[in-house]
C-alpha cells in the first residue's frame, strides 16, 4: 500500500438513491466477501437513509464504515422530513457527506448551510467528509481555484485544526459526477495540490500534509490507478461505480495496494 505522508487511503461509495434494505445487504455481503486482505484502506458506504440501520447490525465490528450523505444543520427541531446528527451517530454513522454537487446544485444548498452542516457533524462525533468542486462553466472561466477557496474557506469557518483532522476533503468536479467524463490525472492532481495548500494556510502544515483530500467523478477500475498515483489523492468517493460490488471491489484493490 501506498501511504503518502502517513495518509491513510480512504475510498468511500456514494449509493444515492439507489437500493432498497435487501438490494443494500446484498451488496455489503458481496463486498465484505472480496474485501483484500490485508486491509488497509479506510473502506465506506454511503446507502440511502432507509438501509443504514440494517447495513449497521451487519456491518458491526467490520472494517467497512457507514457514512450518510446528508444531514439536517440544526441539533433538532420541527424540521419534517430531516435527519440530525445525532440520529446518525445513532444508527451507526461514522462518516457524512458534506455538501455533495447533487445537494448543492440539484437542491439548492449554499455555502453557509455546507458550513452550518460541517460544524454540526464535528460537534456531534461525525466525521464529516466535505464536498467541493466547480462547474463547467466556472472552469471554463478560469474561476476553478476562487470557487473551491470560497467554498472551502466557508465550510470552514471557526473550525478548529484538532477538529478538521477528523474529516475528509472529496474534490469532485461537478461535471465530472456521474458523467463517464473524469478529470484527467494531472487536472485533478493540480486541484488537490490547491486545496491542500489552502488547509495549510488557513490550519497549519501538518494538518495540510495529514488530511486526506480524494478524488470523485468518474471514477471506474479503468482511471483509478492513474488518478491514485498523483501525491495530492488519497483515495476516490465513487458513485456509480461503486453500486455494483465486483467493481467497487477492484476500485478498492487499487486504494489499498
Ligand atoms: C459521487 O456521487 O460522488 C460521484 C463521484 O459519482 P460518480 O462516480 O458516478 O461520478
Amino acid at each position: 500500500m501506498t501511504i503518502k505522508n502517513n495518509r491513510r487511503p480512504w475510498i468511500g461509495g456514494n449509493w444515492k438513491m439507489f437500493k432498497t434494505i435487501p438490494e443494500a445487504l446484498d451488496t455489503f455481503q458481496e463486498l465484505k466477501a472480496g474485501l483484500p486482505d490485508p486491509l488497509q484502506a479506510e473502506v465506506i458506504i454511503a446507502p440511502p437513509f432507509t438501509a443504514l440501520s440494517a447495513l449497521a447490525r451487519v456491518i458491526q465490528d467490520g472494517p467497512v464504515r457507514l457514512a450518510a450523505q446528508n444531514v439536517h444543520w440544526a441539533e433538532d427541531g420541527a424540521f419534517t422530513g430531516e435527519i440530525s446528527t445525532r440520529m446518525l451517530v445513532d444508527v451507526g454513522c461514522t462518516y457524512c457527506l458534506i455538501g455533495h454537487s447533487e445537494r448543492r446544485h440539484v437542491f439548492g444548498e449554499t455555502d453557509n448551510q455546507v458550513h452550518q452542516k460541517l460544524a454540526t457533524c464535528l460537534k456531534t462525533g461525525l466525521k464529516p467528509v466535505l464536498c467541493l468542486g466547480e462547474t463547467l462553466e466556472e472552469r471554463e472561466e478560469g474561476r476553478i481555484q476562487a470557487v473551491i477557496e470560497r467554498q472551502l474557506l466557508k465550510a470552514v469557518e471557526g473550525v478548529s485544526p484538532e477538529d478538521m483532522a477528523r474529516g475528509v476533503v472529496a474534490y469532485e468536479p461537478v461535471w465530472a459526477i456521474g458523467t463517464g467524463r473524469s478529470a484527467t490525472p494531472a487536472q485533478a492532481q493540480e486541484v488537490h495540490a490547491f486545496i491542500r495548500g489552502l488547509l495549510q494556510t488557513r490550519f497549519n502544515k501538518t494538518l495540510a500534509l495529514e488530511t486526506r483530500i480524494v478524488y470523485g467523478g468518474s471514477v471506474t477500475p479503468d482511471n483509478i490507478r492513474d488518478l491514485r498515483s498523483q501525491t495530492d489523492i488519497d483515495g476516490a468517493l465513487v458513485g456509480g461505480a461503486s453500486l455494483k460490488a465486483d467493481k467497487f471491489l477492484a476500485l478498492i484493490k487499487e486504494v489499498n495496494q
